[in-house]
């Protein structure tokens, strides 16, 4: 295995309690771990050496929810939404089409396309969802194809497939495409919401999936306070996404849990909705991951920058929390923060996922916004840019 030092750090986020951020640093990279972190001084040999001349360097960003396994886009919609058309989750059923006529080819290339595109701007770690099958079948296939990201959850119970009986799905949901396709994902979703999966559906998703030993995700409050929160932070959810629309009850129960509030902004402005309030999840103390929720609908971009950027200017989060948010609160949002192989965080032992800015610090993502920055970034010890 290759060794790399990557010295002439000017500011090292490491999202390490005992690290911290750290100035004139260097870390160095062994096969797909980090084997060194500290002052650029102490740092010891390695094979190849690439000095960074003064820049950033963070975790790479983990983009905790995505749905990349589609097929198609809805410009369209988009267009009307922006004319000043409502969002509604039904929009998913264009989607759902357009997937179900793709080959596994054009799905398999579409998803590689997006994760490259996300790598190219730091990403290093996605979780990606099934969803836009809603068949048996359809949604065996989406859980093969997205073995390709890091993370794979089954969203059978995304929407009613139009035309069928909602409790009639739910059973499927809960049976046979359950069976199908647990051996193949992570985590289970459903999205709880006017439109999509009411509280007792979506329970018996949530309740079924636990049984069968996979991890629990949840979209909830996104379109109009819901008992998505409650609901997630009372099975134990590793985290409820969207997070829009919040009570005092909603934020007082994931500060006092192990749920991860996931904010996805650029959802929020896509669908022009309210922005998250951020400061009241933080202020409380509930933890909070930034996402993009990148899919073909309602947030199409897979720039987890501009979610930083989004969160820092008109969420009032701190340049710190806001970074935090979208690299070691993402990898908490899927329990990935700590052990060996842990990612969102630099320290020895962790993935070797790590994203060099071309900037002096991180406080550029927000300070020179919509700039492209990504200089270098380096996935499980490979320099993919
Ligand atoms: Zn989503």
């Amino acid at each position: 295995m290759t060794s790399t030092a990557i010295t002439g750090i000017g500011e090292l986020t490491t999202n390490d309690e005992e690290l911290g951020a750290l100035t004139d640093a260097a870390l160095v990279i062994d096969g797909d771990r980090i084997a060194w972190v500290g002052p650029a001084s102490r740092a010891p040999a390695a094979d190849e050496q690439v000095d960074v001349a003064g820049r950033a360097v963070l975790p790479g960003w983990v983009d905790s929810h995505t749905h990349l396994v589609f097929a198609g886009d809805r410009t369209a919609e988009f267009a009307a939404r922006m004319d000043g058309k409502p969002y509604q989750a039904g929009g998913i059923a264009v989607t759902v089409r357009a997937t179900r006529a793709a080959s596994d080819a054009e799905l398999a290339a579409n998803l590689r396309k997006h994760l490259a595109e996300a790598a190219a701007q730091g990403t290093t770690y996605v979780e990606t969802k099934t969803g836009y099958g809603l068949t048996v079948a359809d949604e065996l296939r989406a859980a093969r194809i997205a073995a390709e990201a890091d993370e794979v959850t089954f969203l059978g119970a995304h929407l009613v497939p139009p035309g069928e009986d909602a409790d009639r799905y739910v059973d499927l949901v809960c049976g046979e495409m359950l069976d199908a396709v647990a051996p193949h994902v992570g985590w289970c979703d459903v999205f709880c919401e006017t439109g999509a999966f009411d509280a007792d559906q979506s329970r018996r998703v949530l309740v079924a999936a636990k049984e069968r030993g996979l991890g629990l995700r949840v979209h909830g409050n996104q379109l109009a306070p819901g008992p998505g929160v409650q609901l997630a932070v009372e099975l134990g959810a590793a985290s409820v996404d969207h997070c829009t629309y919040l009570t005092e009850s909603d934020v007082d129960a994931l500060a006092g849990s192990d749920t991860v509030a996931t904010l996805l902004p650029a959802c929020d402005m896509s669908t022009r909705q309210p922005l998250p309030n951020a400061r009241a999840l933080l202020d409380a103390g509930a933890t909070v991951a930034l996402a993009s929720n990148c899919n073909p609908g309602s947030s199409y971009t897979s720039s987890m920058a501009f979610c930083v950027t989004t969160a820092v200017l008109q969420m009032r989060m701190s340049i710190d929390e806001a970074v935090r948010a979208a690299t070691w609160g993402g990898a908490r949002a899927l329990r990935r923060e700590s052990g060996d192989g842990a990612v969102g965080i630099l320290r020895v032992g962790a993935r070797a996922d790590v994203h060099v800015l071309d900037a002096p610090s991180a406080a550029w993502l927000a300070y020179r916004p919509g700039v492209p920055l990504t200089h270098a970034v380096w996935r499980r010890g490979t320099r993919v840019r």
